[in-house]
């Protein structure tokens, strides 16, 4: 369903805010590979939903890095509940100590 213009500028604004904070916390915890496979090809955020299912700042915070194969993957090849139970499974996999969404 389309959104009307003016909320997609809103949105676009609020995921480069995101970005920044993300960016920020895999800087700080030294997350510079893809957590899947460790590669470190075009490497970039992965989140558990779609773009149009996400609707909280939380689910905008809560990404996985993922190089552009594994994103791929994720994106395409698999329905939804196996992209969240995949990117669940590699959160789930960090140490808890530095999991903080922002
Ligand atoms: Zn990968």
């Amino acid at each position: 369903m389309p959104y009307p213009k003016r909320y997609i500028g809103r949105k676009g604004k609020a995921w480069i805010k995101a970005r920044r904070k993300t960016g920020k916390f895999f800087y700080e915890n030294q997350i510079e590979r893809c957590e899947n496979c460790y590669s470190t090809f075009g490497t970039g955020n992965a989140h558990r939903f779609k773009r149009i299912d996400i609707k909280t700042e939380e689910e905008l915070l809560t990404t996985v890095l993922l190089c552009t194969a594994c994103h791929f993957k994720a994106d395409n090849e698999m329905s939804r509940e196996e992209m969240k139970e995949f990117l669940d499974s590699i959160i789930a996999g960090r140490d808890e100590r530095y999991w903080q969404p922002c």
